[in-house]
């Protein structure tokens, strides 16, 4: 027995591999790493890691002893192909892996910008422990920042910077920040709590090109020909899934590793997860890649039960986070196509519920975590009708406790 490989030692991989010990899988788990270190968490990479004395220790996504006991064997990598007729993974170095079934958790890797002056000293971008080490370091001596990108990962650095009094400007070509994944009245509150701090935002503006001097970056100029001086710049501009392992070995990719709704790809022995994976539905002709915590997990934890014998197809209602400061938000779906939106709260706390055709879509709440929570579970339940939400005032816990005390009258 071969067993079960999965390449990729990141939230999913991790997350599955224990799964499997924990259903009670008693063949070979073998987890294949890339980057040469136990394990660990990447969101406080942005946030906690960034701070003076955070030690990465703290961050471990498990202590190594786990992997012992449970007879995970975490091997070094890269993989760097795989032998699908020989079912077998090889390994940088000539070291093969024979695999019954193969996980591929390969995760995401910062997009990279074709910008004039980009690969100067002090151009900076973040994924891993390394990269977090050596922006904290940048940080230190830093007095001016610019970020490139007023995404998740753009403003959350931009808080951390703010932090150590390093003069931030966060460019961002849309005309608000977060456009990709929030309605405007999130954005308006999460620009607004920047500002506050001192951020300077310049939106509907695209970098030009970075400038620097004796090989270092000294600024961005933008294409309004604004020159913004910066000692630090920092690249957050999205990511894109890492499938060039899976595209070699003949599988179906598409800006992902495409699976189906059990998460298995075109070959039946190989299943993808997490960030890497785009889930394609042939029934509703949707595809879609996430970049969250909740997604990896999930996934890695469904794939697990499926190779144990689980034969419902993955479904979960995604949900994500992001801690900017004393800002904290959360989303509960994402808006996306809709066609009405409520927001229920006040400026400092608030929730933006999202409806299409008369249902809850989605919800992004801002310091509102009460209201996320209830989200959650009403929506892990059920699609409440905006009549029903109306009803109760649109107070998303309200209902939220009508219907769990429902369910426990009835049991
Ligand atoms: C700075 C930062 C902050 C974030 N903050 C949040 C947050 O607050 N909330 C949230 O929900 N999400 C957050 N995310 C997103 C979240 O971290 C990812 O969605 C999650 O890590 C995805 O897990 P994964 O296992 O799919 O990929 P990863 O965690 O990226 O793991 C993939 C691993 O596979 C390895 N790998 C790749 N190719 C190979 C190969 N050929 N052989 C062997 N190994 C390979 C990579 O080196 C990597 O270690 C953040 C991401 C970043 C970068």
């Amino acid at each position: 027995m071969s067993g079960v490989v999965l390449v990729g030692a990141g939230h999913a991989g991790v997350e599955a591999a224990a799964a499997l010990r924990a259903g009670g899988y008693p063949g070979p788990v073998t987890v294949v790493g890339a980057e040469g270190r136990t394990p660990y968490e990447r969101p406080p990479l942005s946030k906690e890691m960034l701070d003076d004395g955070a030690d990465p220790a703290a961050f471990s996504l498990r202590p190594e002893a786990f992997f012992d006991d449970r007879r995970i064997s975490l091997i070094a990598g890269p993989a760097v192909a795989v032998d699908r007729a020989r079912r077998v993974v090889e390994l940088a170095g000539g070291r093969c892996v024979g695999y019954d079934h193969l996980v591929l958790a390969t995760g995401a890797t910062p997009r990279r910008l074709d910008l004039p002056g980009v690969a100067l000293h002090g151009v900076a971008e973040l994924r891993t422990l390394d990269d977090a080490l050596a922006l904290r370091s940048s940080l230190a001596g830093a007095k001016r920042l610019v970020v490139l990108g007023g995404g998740f990962i753009g403003m959350e650095i931009a808080s951390a910077a703010r932090k150590r009094g390093v003069d931030v400007s966060v460019l961002e070509v849309n005309d608000r920040v977060l456009s990709r994944v929030v309605t405007p009245p999130v954005s308006d509150a999460v620009a607004a709590h920047h500002r506050a701090e001192g951020v300077r935002l310049c939106l509907g503006e695209r970098a030009a090109r970075v400038v620097g001097r004796d090989g270092r970056a000294t600024g961005v100029m933008t294409d309004r020909g604004t020159l913004l001086p910066a000692d630090l710049v920092v690249l957050g501009v999205g990511a894109t899934a890492e499938d060039g392992l899976a595209a070699a070995a003949g599988l179906a990719t598409d800006n992902g590793v495409l699976v189906d709704p059990w998460l298995t790809t075109s070959d039946p022995r190989i299943s993808a997860i997490g960030d890497c994976a785009v889930v394609r539905d042939p029934a509703t002709g949707t595809a879609r890649r996430l970049e969250s915590i909740q997604n990896a997990t999930d996934q890695g934890r469904y794939v697990a039960s499926r190779i144990l014998g689980e034969t419902r197809r993955y479904h979960a209602v995604p949900w994500f986070w992001s801690n900017q400061g004393s800002l904290k938000l959360q989303l509960v779906d994402v808006a996306g196509e809709h066609d009405r939106r409520v927001v229920s709260g006040g400026a400092a706390r608030f929730s933006v519920l999202c409806f299409r055709n008369g249902l809850l879509t989605a919800v992004e709440s801002v310091n509102d975590p009460g209201t996320h929570l209830a989200a959650r579970r009403l929506l892990d339940r059920m699609t409440p009708t905006e009549s029903e939400l109306l009803d109760v005032d649109y107070n998303l816990r309200a209902l939220a406790r009508r219907v769990i005390a429902g369910e426990s009258a009835v049991a």
